[in-house]
């Protein structure tokens, strides 16, 4: 068994690291990809307890819009400390739940004036879990239609819709009645057929699938995706293709629920994703961001479809003051500062040099993605191609680079089958200097895995 010091006689990343082992169970992810112990964060920064900065592009798995305690952030923190208020109130109403309720819902379509807000347990999980519920309680029916490569969280609902099997597998009986759907990719079409005749192609099949009698499928309670898949890898739905699953979900009478955990709150250059195609889902889930660094997870729904029993969906912890006092200065700052128009240009920017990258390096297979959230296929140009022209992807190298990354001093993730997918969510405050160190760090770090993997110079 390793020793276990006591904590003020530890100094270095790998002692906190053993004492984590010890403490933890085998579930923990991060630390084996990223393996330090966090001394303190301000903006994109993270240094470690051994003193070493990193540039973080990961932010919480997107969740820290403004980055690590931004002084907007601490100071509503600390008004709500001075004020008195109670910390935890299950779901009854304060002021400050009264004022931010109001400009949350004002950041939804039509100033939110169709929609009414349900505060969930404090994880983008909960709120599926909610939707999914809901869903099948207005409609009375069971099916759920979700994506391949989608995801939706952990728990026994949201994992039964999400697209990875690897976590699935394991678990036996999850929530019966869900039909996966292929979902559009820009470089791995899943019918084979590529651009515009893919998206297409995608389009007629799930007309056909919900109005054919004979599909042997009976109408779904709900429709659920994300506007631009973040775990999945990177992948964002063609505006048609949503445009489309809006009109026919529509014409069905089938709620459209759209995820919007990772990618609300201008991400993407957009407050919430959908929004580029101009559509209204009948339910938009929101977690991450919406808290501005502390849990909190809200499902948002059109009024039509208010048909809960008074605690039909609880949770104790629906009522987090300083998650929402939080929440409430993310949403001021990025509203007040036009963060999504900062974000769009910066993310075309960061494709641009990812783009001369991939002149360089022939293992760069596809960048794509909006605003601050993107990603960069990596692959190995070494195989044959298909007939696509698209390269088998490399999960070797992929891993390779987020270490030689983590060494470089840059923070990020991976996504998308078999981690090929290497992921950036920086905190949406970065600068264009730090835009630039991330490119510089990103580069060096491709060139020394590629040394490593391949044995290239
Ligand atoms: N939906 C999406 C799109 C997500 O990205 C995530 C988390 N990565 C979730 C749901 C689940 O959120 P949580 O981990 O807070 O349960």
């Amino acid at each position: 068994m390793p020793s276990l010091k006591s904590a003020d006689a530890i100094e270095s990343n790998a002692q906190y690291l053993t004492r984590q082992a010890r403490f933890e169970s085998s579930v923990r992810s991060y630390p084996r990809k990223l393996p330090f112990a966090i001394a303190s964060a301000k903006g994109c920064w993270i240094t470690d307890v051994e003193g070493n900065q990193y540039l973080d592009c990961l932010a919480g798995a997107g969740t820290l819009a403004l980055g690590h305690n931004h002084p907007d952030i601490v100071q509503s923190i600390q008004d709500v400390l001075a004020s008195g208020l109670p910390l935890h109130t299950l779901d009854l109403t304060t002021p400050l739940k009264d004022a931010f309720s109001e400009y949350l819902l004002s950041f939804l379509p039509n100033d939110g004036n169709d929609y009414c807000l349900q505060f969930c347990g404090p994880t983008g999980a909960d709120a599926v879990e909610a939707a999914l519920k809901l869903a099948k309680t207005a409609t009375g029916r069971s099916n759920v239609i979700s994506f391949s490569g989608g995801y939706h969280g952990m728990t026994h609902g949201a994992l039964a819709v999400t697209g990875n099997l690897s976590p699935k597998q394991q678990v036996q009986g999850l929530m019966p009645g869900v039909q996966f759907l292929p979902y559009p990719h820009e470089y791995r079409c899943p019918l084979g057929l590529g651009g515009e005749a893919g998206i297409h192609a995608l389009t007629y099949y799930f007309e056909q699938f919900i109005s054919d009698v004979e599909s042997g499928v009976c109408k779904p309670a709900a429709v659920i995706l994300e506007a631009i898949q973040g775990e999945g890898g990177v992948n964002a739905a063609p505006v048609s293709w949503l445009r489309r699953i809006r009109e026919v979900t529509l014409a069905h009478k089938i709620p459209l629920i759209i995820d919007e955990v990772q990618t609300g709150f201008a991400r993407t250059g957009h407050m919430f994703a959908f929004e580029q195609a101009g559509i209204e889902p009948d339910m938009i889930v929101m977690s991450k961001a919406v808290g501005g660094s502390l849990p909190l997870a809200i499902l948002a729904y059109k009024r039509e479809l208010d048909v809960w029993q008074p605690a039909a969906h609880t949770g104790t912890f629906r009522g987090n003051q300083l998650a929402m006092a939080t929440g409430m200065a993310t949403l001021k700052y990025l509203k007040n500062n036009k963060i999504h128009l900062k974000v769009k240009q910066q993310g075309e920017w960061l494709k641009d040099q990812f783009r001369t990258l991939q002149n360089q390096h022939d293992c760069i297979g596809h960048i794509r993605g909006r605003g601050l959230m993107i990603g960069i296929e990596i692959i190995d140009a070494s195989q044959p191609a298909d007939h696509l022209g698209s390269y088998p992807a490399d999960p070797e190298l992929a891993a390779e680079i987020q270490t030689c990354c983590f060494e470089n001093a840059l923070i990020l993730e991976r996504g998308g089958r078999h981690g090929t997918v290497i992921r950036l969510l920086p905190p949406l405050t970065i600068t264009d200097n730090e835009l630039n160190q991330l490119v510089q760090r990103f580069g060096t770090a491709l060139q020394d895995a590629k040394v490593r993997v391949r044995g290239l110079k």
